[in-house]
């Protein structure tokens, strides 16, 4: 599969989520508590989650559960993400973002 390179990241702590814009122009949104469920490290075994959907209009009262996150490049392969926890062993492969949160349609 080929996936476009993401364009831009950002966090919301307010609003708990990670959105990814890819250079195809498609926004992917992740709540942050099934992100963090996803880890793909061997600890944590997140590599089981398939899709993660984007939050909906009930969960504007999600709890505030990460405020300090920090993103790094992992090379050019996808990004590693410290949780307020201090977990970082995952690596979040751009391949697998894409996969958990694809586009709505990708039928004409
Ligand atoms: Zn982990």
């Amino acid at each position: 599969m080929n996936v476009p390179d993401p364009n831009r990241i950002q966090v919301d702590t307010d609003a708990q989520t990670l959105t990814v814009v890819w250079t195809d122009g498609h926004e992917s949104i992740f709540p942050l508590a099934p992100l963090r469920a996803a880890c793909p490290c061997a600890e944590c075994q997140g590599d089981a989650v398939e899709h993660i959907a984007p939050p909906g209009p009930n969960d504007g009262t999600a709890e505030v559960e990460w405020t300090d996150l920090h993103i790094e490049p992992a090379g050019s392969v996808g990004i590693r993400i410290t949780w307020d926890d201090g977990h970082n062993a995952g690596i979040f492969r751009w391949d697998r973002l894409r996969r958990l949160q694809p586009p709505a349609s990708t039928h004409t």
